[in-house]
């Protein structure tokens, strides 16, 4: 029996706001704040207290809305979704459930079996929990609590269950999380927990059309958390399915070390979340003028923007792919891309997807923190292009760009470097590779024919790399075949 896997994603991304959704406590940066220094009583839960609307926040979430093409909502509601939680400090969290603030959307993603269209079920607003850590001292355990997230303006996107493979799942996210940054409401910052991923996931009998019973995988905070966790699954469950038995609904954790999910609470012990309107906020009303002026500001989408690069660039679909991501490496390339003709701009998105990322990598760096102006490596294209250093020279000068503020110029002048490829120079060090070595001319011309790689080898060495491979090339063959001619003759 073959089956077919059913993902659906519930994505939490926290709005990067000034302030908190429903109080003026400021959102602070959860690895560097001291612990509970951004609170206020309305997030701490104080009684008697009152919420009030973050505006920006609002704005936010219209923006994704609108770029996942969904229907805004005129009228929305708040709804209380209570259960009680150290985390939680007023004992419910104010989120939105029947009337969400938007819904009907869609995300295009792109995969290796090409582009798929995966419909958004609705996005909603509503608040994020604090932060629990738990220790243990002296064979106590203990947890510590820090409300500076409790209140942090989150953002929840459902999508409808239309993924059915770990790659599609994976593209989802990762094309979700580029939209939101390209948006600027979210730093994609997966390691300070900025976006957390849910998985539902089934399996079903490939060709049928009814829905398996779910699990759903709870507070995934990575790409390789979220991949690792469903293939799993699928892999659980269709063991499950092929032993005749039965898929059990589970709200379940990954076990990130062990790699496996577990269980959490089964079915029978499913919240019961005794959502009502919050009693303390009217419904969110938002005006089409506010919608339109939100939807005529919004940036190119990273996906538009892979399209145009492909078009305009004659990059291909993965090459492109890889420079969207981040809008500012983006505008990276289109600004070197600017600074050359039409024939360099695939070598251009090579050298920033190859040399620029591998060393981005190796340094923990972004593209911000790069010293290197796109105007500055144009010009080393440039200069490789003309012939004035060669490719291995080329990276050598580039890596060393990277780590200082000294132009191509500066580093080829300073060092030396640039390309012999005046004929004359070569023809000399063609001349004096032949002289040098008389015993392998001679073999060569007793047909010996493979020692005309040794001797370019030699002029190559002799010329400490810096020879023009493909002057040198020309200027050997044309030597040899005239001593050839001599020897004949
Ligand atoms: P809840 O709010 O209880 O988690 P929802 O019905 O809102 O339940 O569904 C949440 C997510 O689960 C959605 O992303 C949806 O696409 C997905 N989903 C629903 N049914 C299935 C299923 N049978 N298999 C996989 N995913 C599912
Ligand atoms: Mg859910
Ligand atoms: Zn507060």
């Amino acid at each position: 029996m073959k089956y077919e896997a059913v993902i659906g994603l519930e994505v939490h991304a926290e709005l990067a706001t000034q302030s908190k959704m429903f109080c003026p406590c400021p959102v602070v940066d959860s690895t560097q704040a001291a612990p509970n220094t951004a609170v206020c009583p309305v997030c701490a839960g104080m009684p008697g207290v009152l919420p009030v609307v973050n505006r920006q926040a609002v704005e936010y979430g219209l923006r994704v809305a609108l770029a996942l093409q969904c229907q805004v909502a005129h009228t929305s509601l708040f709804a209380r979704k209570n259960y009680f939680y150290p985390d939680l400090p007023k004992g419910y969290q104010i989120s939105q459930y029947e009337s969400p603030l938007a819904e009907h959307g869609r995300l295009l993603i792109e995969t290796t079996a090409g582009e798929r269209s995966i419909r958004i079920r609705r996005v909603h607003l509503e608040e994020d929990t604090g932060k629990l850590t738990h220790l243990s001292r002296d064979g106590e355990s203990f947890s510590l609590v820090d409300l500076n997230r409790a209140g942090v303006p989150l953002l929840e996107i459902v999508s409808e269950p239309d993924m059915h493979t770990v790659e599609e799942a994976r593209a989802y996210a990762s094309a979700l999380r580029a939209v939101l940054r390209a948006l600027g409401v979210n730093s994609g910052d997966m390691e300070k927990g900025v976006i957390r991923f849910e998985a539902n996931v089934s399996v079903r009998p490939l060709g049928s059309q009814v829905l398996g019973t779910r699990v759903e995988i709870k507070n995934l905070n990575s790409f390789r958390a979220l991949e690792r966790s469903v293939a799993y699954q699928i892999a659980q469950q269709s063991a499950v399915l092929e032993r005749g038995e039965a898929v059990q609904q589970e709200t379940l954790g990954w076990d990130d070390a062990a790699g496996v999910t577990f269980s959490q609470r089964s079915k029978e012990e499913a919240h019961d979340y005794r959502y009502f309107p919050e009693p303390d906020l009217p419904p969110l009303v938002v005006e089409q003028s506010w919608i339109d002026q939100i939807a005529a500001g919004l940036p190119e989408l990273p996906y538009a923007r892979r399209q145009r690069f492909i078009r305009q660039y004659g990059l291909t679909p993965a090459e492109a792919s890889l420079l969207v991501d981040d809008q500012d490496v983006a505008g990276y390339f289109e600004e070197v891309a600017a600074a050359l003709d039409q024939g360099s701009h695939r070598q251009a998105a090579n050298w920033i997807t190859g040399e620029l990322f591998a060393w981005m990598n190796q340094t923990g760096a972004s593209i911000r923190q790069v010293r290197v102006p796109p105007a500055g490596l144009a010009d080393l294209l440039a200069r490789l292009k003309r012939g004035e250093i060669n490719l291995t020279t080329a990276k050598a000068v580039f890596s060393e760009m990277l780590e200082s503020d000294q132009s191509a110029a500066q580093i080829i002048a300073a060092r030396g470097l640039t390309q012999i490829s005046a004929a004359e120079a070569v023809s000399a060090l063609v001349q004096q590779a032949l002289e040098a070595n008389p015993v392998e001319l001679q073999n060569y011309l007793n047909g010996k024919e493979t020692l005309e790689n040794w001797f370019f080898g030699q002029v190559m060495r002799a010329a400490a790399g810096q020879a023009n491979p493909q002057v040198v090339r020309a200027e050997l063959r044309r030597s040899l075949q005239a001593a050839k001619d001599a020897h004949r003759g």
